[in-house]
Parts: C-alpha cells; structure tokens; sequence
C-alpha cells in the first residue's frame, strides 16, 4: 500500500508516521506537508533514513502540488493537514477556511479521480460543540461547532461525507477528543503549561480552569486511525476518546506536582472567547465495531509526557523561537 499522511510534520501525524513506519514496514508511507509553524521535521528525525518513507514538501490548497504527489501512485490518503489551534482561529478564521475546508476539498477531488481506496479525514469532537455537566458527544450528535476552528473543520467533515453519498468515495471520519503525548507544539495546554513552569514563567490558565477536556495519548489515536482505514466500514464516523475528563486546572496542578514547583506559578487569565466549557466523547461504536482500547491511563500518559519535554529540551527550544514568540506575547502578553 501507498499512504499518503498529510500534515505527518505536525504533531499527530508525525506521531502516526513514527508509528506506521514501525508496524507496517511493508507499506510506503509519504509525508506531504506545507511547512507551517506547525510543521517540523526534526520530530522525523528518527525515520528520515527509512526506507518506507519519503517526505515531499507541498501545500494541499495548491492543486499543482496535490496533482504532483498523486502522480506517484497512492491508495490511501489520511488528511492530518489543518490549522489546527483554536486561539490562531479566533484572529484569523480565514487561514482555517482555506486550509481545512478548500484543502480537503481539493484532496476528495483527486482522491476521487486516483479512484482511491480510502480517504481518512482526521476530524475533531470540537464539531458536535459543548456539552454541559452530562451527557456524551456520540456519532449522531448534531454538529454545533462554536468556534472558527471547529467550524473549518465541521465543513471539511460534510464534503468527506458529500464525496461518499454523491460519488461513492470510500471515506471515514475519525473524531477524537483532545490529544498529548511527545512532540506536541508549545501552544497546546499540556506542552505550554510544562515548558512555563520549567522556567518558572506564569502559567496562563484560561477563565475559571473549569473548562473539561476529554484526553487521549497520541499513541492510543494512532492506533485507532490505523484500524479505521484497515477496517472502518466505508461512510462511517467513529468517535475516538479515552474516558479521561479532566478540568483544565487540574492538569495544570498535576504538571506542577510532577515537576515540584509551586501552584503560584498559574495565573487565570481572560477567558478564551467562545470557549467551549465541556467536550466527552461516546467511544463505544469503535470499541465494539473494530475492538479498540486505549492503552495508556491519563496520570500514566501524562507523567511520560512530562517526562518526554523535560528530556528534550533541544526540541521545544528550537520551537519557541520567531514567529511562536510573536505569537505567544500577543496572546498572553510580554510576561
Ligand atoms: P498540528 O498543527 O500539530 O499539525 C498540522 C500539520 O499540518 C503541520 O505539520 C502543518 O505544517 C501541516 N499543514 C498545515 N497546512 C497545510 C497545508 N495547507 N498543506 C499541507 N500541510 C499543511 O496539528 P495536530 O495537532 O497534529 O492535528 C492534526 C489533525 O488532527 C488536525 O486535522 C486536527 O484538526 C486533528 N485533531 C487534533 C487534535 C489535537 O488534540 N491536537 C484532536 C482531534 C483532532
């Protein structure tokens, strides 16, 4: 097989590279990726002389690129290629409409031509929208989005479906809650909380801290996207979550114990506009449909993440240079 990852320098996809490069050694995985902020090979580094690997440089809003990295023959697409970071979106949701909504759009178009034999669309839990105190997201939840982000990715979710129903591409949609592990960008909450308080810099929690996430290691997302494209049926959604509710505050309070510094270190800023107060995700449907099961625990996923940033100090700090200090001093000011 030849799988085509895109976005695979992120922070998901590069993790899914990792993975499939050592589980599927017989298929040729290429990595088609733009280069973002977002974008970084040096979390490749350790495939890049693979010999089922291959990185190719391209944007997937250029159709010029798509057409180029199609020629070379694929059967699978996995599409990780977003904007992907919900504060980026509320300053500037036109980057997220070209990217999510036209890029996938051009991507089910070739992939349609190539006749393809699946098309997996990394999605997101964001689209159903908020929760309040009970109840779970499951595939047959409306799609609410709230923000520009989740609203880009909810009308890349219905052309996905729209190329199954009307053209009979075989796709599916995976929609997973909130993931970490190694390698994640220093925007997200988990990296940037433990990267602050290793230099004993504020840590910016957003409103209250009561905002409730549902995490999910990578690792465990990887695996799942794996038996979706072997075997999900063609036209399903399959929700992908680890049962892990936590408050925002208290995965703060956890990194700090972890690296025993003192919670006077937080600091609650301006909540988030928008913000979604609670996301859990109903996983029952690809439990029983395709047998998967998360590995980690949350406090044991969370402790070797920690763990990864404070052993990897070269790789984030390359990462907080340039256009992320702009960014970050922006958002949160010059602290
Ligand atoms: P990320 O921001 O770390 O990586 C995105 C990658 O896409 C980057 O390497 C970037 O260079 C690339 N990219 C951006 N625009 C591109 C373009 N036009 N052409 C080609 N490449 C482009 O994101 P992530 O956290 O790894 O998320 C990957 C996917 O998973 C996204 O689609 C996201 O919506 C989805 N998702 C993420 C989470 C999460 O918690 N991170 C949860 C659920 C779903």
């Amino acid at each position: 097989m030849r799988i085509l990852v895109t976005g695979g320098a992120g922070f998901i996809g590069g993790n899914f590279i990792r993975y499939m490069c050592k589980t599927h050694p017989q298929d040729m995985i290429l990595n088609f990726d733009t280069l973002t902020y977002a974008g970084n090979l040096e979390s490749l580094a350790n495939v890049e002389d693979v010999p089922n690997y291959h990185f190719i440089r391209g944007d997937i809003t250029s159709k010029h690129d798509v057409e180029q990295i199609f020629r070379q023959g694929i059967d699978i697409v996995v599409n990780f290629a977003a904007e992907s970071h919900v504060d980026r979106s509320i300053l500037d949701p036109a980057a997220f409409v070209r990217t999510n909504v036209l890029g996938t759009q051009i991507l089910l178009e070739k992939a349609r031509m190539c006749d393809i034999q699946k098309f997996v669309q990394v999605s997101t839990d964001e689209v159903y929208g908020t929760l309040g105190t009970t109840g779970y997201f499951t595939e047959e939840s409306p799609l609410l989005p709230n923000s520009p982000y989740s609203a880009s990715k909810a009308g890349a979710d219905c052309l996905v479906r729209a190329y199954h129903e009307t053209y009979g591409l075989p796709v599916n949609i995976t929609r997973c809650s909130n993931n970490y592990g190694p390698y994640q960008f220093p925007e997200k909450l988990i990296p940037l909380m433990i990267i602050n308080a290793l230099h004993d810099q504020p840590l910016p929690v957003y409103g209250d801290g009561l905002n409730i996430r549902d995490w999910l290691h990578v690792e465990d997302h990887c695996r799942a996207i794996d038996l979706v494209l072997h075997e999900g049926r063609d036209g399903e959604v399959y929700n992908v979550g680890g049962d892990n509710e936590r408050a925002n505050i208290e995965i703060v309070k956890s990194i700090l114990k972890q690296l025993d510094k003192p919670e006077s270190l937080i600091q609650f800023v301006e909540d988030r506009l928008g913000h979604d107060r609670r996301y859990a995700i109903d996983a029952s449907k690809i439990r029983k449909e395709l047998g998967w099961e998360p590995r980690y625990t949350f406090e044991e996923g969370l402790r070797e993440t920690v763990q990864w940033y404070v052993n990897h100090p070269d790789w984030w700090e390359n990462v907080l240079s340039g256009e992320y200090r702009k960014y970050y001093d922006q958002q949160y000011g010059d602290r």
